[in-house]
C-alpha cells in the first residue's frame, strides 16, 4: 500500500497523519526542520490566544490517550493559554512520538508531481501515483510514491517583505542579511536588549500587536526607548482588532494592550506609509516611503506583515488557486478579507480543498493562502474531512460541524487605503456586546 505522504509535521500534518492512523491509512510526514512543529517553535516565545480546548484535535486525543497522556487543560501561568513551546511540549511532541517512523525529520519536499507526467500531460492523472520529491538535510534527495498528498506545509516560512506592494523594498533584501530587519517576533528578553534604541515594527496584525505589546513595556520601563509602528493603510481602522466583539477574548484582548500603549504614548504610529526602501545608515536602516517620507534610521526592524503560500514545490500539479490569495479557490471565498468585511467564516472541508488534481490538498494555514485569520480549529476539520475522502467516506467528508468564532473585525488586507470614518476603516461593523458573550467552540462529539 502506498502512503497519504503529508507535507509538514505541524499541528495539522501531525493531526492528518492521526487521521489516516484511524482510517487504517499509512501515514509519512516529512518534515523540513529537525523536530515536531518547527514553525510554532519559532515563535514559541509568543502565547497563544486560543486556549488548550481548541488546540487538540480529536483523532490526535484518541490516539494519544491509550498511551496516559492527558489532555491538558491550564497553562504553566495558570492560565488556559498556552504559549507555542507549550502546545509543542504538553501535545505536538508527545503526538509526534506516537506516530514514531511515519514522522521524517530533515526532509524538506522539493516537488510534487504526477508520476511520469509533468503538468501539461492529460493522460493517466487518475490512474497514477502522485510523487514527492525531496531533499535531506546532507543534500540527498530521494523520491516517494503517494496514493495521495496533503500539504500541510503552513506559511511561517514565507513571510511577506516590508515593500507595500508585495515586493522586497529596494535594499530590504541586503538589510536582512545583516539581520537589522528581521521576521521574527522578538521575545522578552530581545526586547529588553534594545532599551533605549529606536525600534520599528512594519505590519498590521496579531504579530505585529505581540512585538507591539513587547516593545511598549520596556519604552515604558525605559521612556527613551522610541517604537514606530508603521502602518501600510491610512488609517488606523482595525489595527488593534475587535476587542469586545472579538468571540475569542485572548484574541481581543491582545489588540486592545497595543492599542493602550499606542493611546499611553509609548509607541508611535506612522500611518499610510508604503515602504519602497530600506537603506542602510551606519550599521541602521531607514525606511523611505512612496510618497517621500523618511523614518529616523532604526536599530531594529521587524517586518511582521504577514505570509503567504509557498507554492515553488507545486508547479507540476494542477491547481484550483485564488488569484488574490493564492489560497484553494473554495475556501477563498470565504475568508478573502476584501469580501469578507464582518463576521466568522465558514468551516470548510474536502469539497472546498478539492483541485483538478485528483487526490492533492493543501490543508491548515496554507490553505487560507494570504489570509490571516487561520485557527488550528479550522484546520482539525479540515483534516478530519479531507481524510474522509481519502477512505471513501463521503459522508462524513462532506459534513461540517464546526462554527468558527468571529473576529469581531471588519475588513483586512483589502481595505489597507480605505478612507478614516468608512464603515471597512472601523473596528467592527456590529455594535459590540454590551458584556462578553459566551460562545461555544469546538467541534461537535460527532465531529471530533
Ligand atoms: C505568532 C502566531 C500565533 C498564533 N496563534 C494562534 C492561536 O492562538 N490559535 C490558533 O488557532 N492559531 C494560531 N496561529 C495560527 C497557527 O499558525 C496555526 O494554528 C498553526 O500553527 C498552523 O498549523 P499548520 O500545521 O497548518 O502550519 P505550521 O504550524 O506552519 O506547520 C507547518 C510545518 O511544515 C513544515 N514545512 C514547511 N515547508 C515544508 C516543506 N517544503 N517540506 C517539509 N516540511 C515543510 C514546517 O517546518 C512546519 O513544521 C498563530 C500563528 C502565529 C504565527
Amino acid at each position: 500500500m502506498r502512503p497519504v505522504v503529508v507535507i509538514g509535521a505541524g499541528p495539522q500534518g501531525l493531526a492528518a497523519a492521526a487521521h489516516l492512523i484511524e482510517r487504517g491509512l499509512e501515514p509519512l510526514v516529512l518534515e523540513a526542520g529537525d523536530g515536531p512543529a518547527a514553525s510554532v517553535a519559532d515563535w514559541g516565545h509568543v502565547r497563544l490566544f486560543s486556549g488548550w480546548s481548541e488546540l487538540v484535535d480529536g483523532a490526535a486525543q484518541r490516539l494519544l490517550e491509550p498511551t496516559g497522556w492527558k489532555a491538558p487543560t491550564a497553562a504553566a501561568d495558570g492560565t488556559q493559554y498556552p504559549t507555542g513551546s507549550e502546545w509543542i511540549e504538553s501535545y505536538l511532541a508527545p503526538l509526534a512520538q506516537e506516530l514514531g517512523e511515519r514522522v521524517r525529520y530533515g526532509s524538506r519536499v522539493v516537488g510534487v508531481a504526477r508520476k511520469g507526467r509533468d503538468l501539461s500531460v492529460d493522460a493517466g492523472r487518475d490512474s497514477e501515483p502522485l510523487v514527492v520529491q525531496l531533499r535531506r538535510g546532507d543534500g540527498a534527495e530521494a523520491r516517494v510514491e503517494a496514493s495521495a498528498v496533503i500539504d500541510a506545509s503552513g506559511t511561517w516560512t514565507t513571510p511577506n517583505p516590508a515593500g507595500a506592494e508585495g515586493l522586497p523594498a529596494l535594499g530590504e533584501t541586503a538589510a536582512r542579511e545583516t539581520g537589522v530587519v528581521a521576521t521574527r517576533i522578538p521575545n522578552a528578553d530581545e526586547a529588553q536588549s534594545l532599551a533605549g534604541k529606536h525600534i520599528v515594527v512594519v505590519g498590521n496584525g496579531h504579530s505585529a500587536a505581540t512585538a507591539i505589546t513587547a516593545l511598549a513595556d520596556v519604552a515604558k520601563r525605559e521612556p527613551e526607548t522610541h517604537v514606530s509602528w508603521v502602518l501600510r493603510r491610512g488609517t488606523v481602522g482595525n489595527t488593534f482588532g475587535g476587542g469586545a466583539a472579538d468571540e475569542l477574548p485572548e484574541r481581543g484582548a491582545l489588540g486592545q494592550r497595543a492599542g493602550r500603549a499606542v493611546r499611553h504614548g509609548d509607541v508611535e504610529m506612522v500611518t499610510a506609509f508604503r515602504t519602497e526602501r530600506i537603506e542602510l545608515v551606519d550599521g541602521r536602516a531607514a525606511l523611505t516611503a512612496e510618497d517621500g517620507r523618511t523614518l529616523e534610521p532604526a536599530d531594529q526592524v521587524y517586518v511582521l506583515t504577514g505570509f503567504r503560500p509557498d507554492l515553488t514545490f507545486l508547479t507540476e500539479v494542477r491547481l484550483d488557486l485564488d488569484l488574490r490569495l493564492q489560497a484553494p479557490a473554495k475556501v477563498a471565498t470565504e475568508v478573502d478579507p476584501n469580501e469578507h468585511s464582518c463576521g466568522s467564516v465558514r468551516a470548510t472541508g474536502a469539497a472546498d480543498l478539492a483541485h483538478p488534481e485528483s487526490n492533492f490538498y493543501i490543508v491548515g494555514a496554507k490553505s487560507y493562502g494570504r489570509a490571516p485569520t487561520f485557527l488550528a480549529l479550522t484546520g482539525y476539520e479540515q483534516v478530519r474531512s479531507v481524510v474522509a475522502e481519502i477512505a471513501g467516506d463521503r459522508e462524513a467528508a462532506a459534513r461540517v460541524d464546526l462554527v468558527l468564532p468571529d473576529t469581531g473585525v471588519c475588513g483586512g488586507a483589502g481595505d489597507f487605503d480605505a478612507p478614516a470614518g468608512s464603515q471597512l476603516s472601523g473596528a467592527c461593523c456590529a455594535p459590540a456586546p454590551a458584556q462578553p458573550q459566551s460562545v461555544e467552540l469546538g467541534l461537535s462529539p460527532a465531529a471530533r
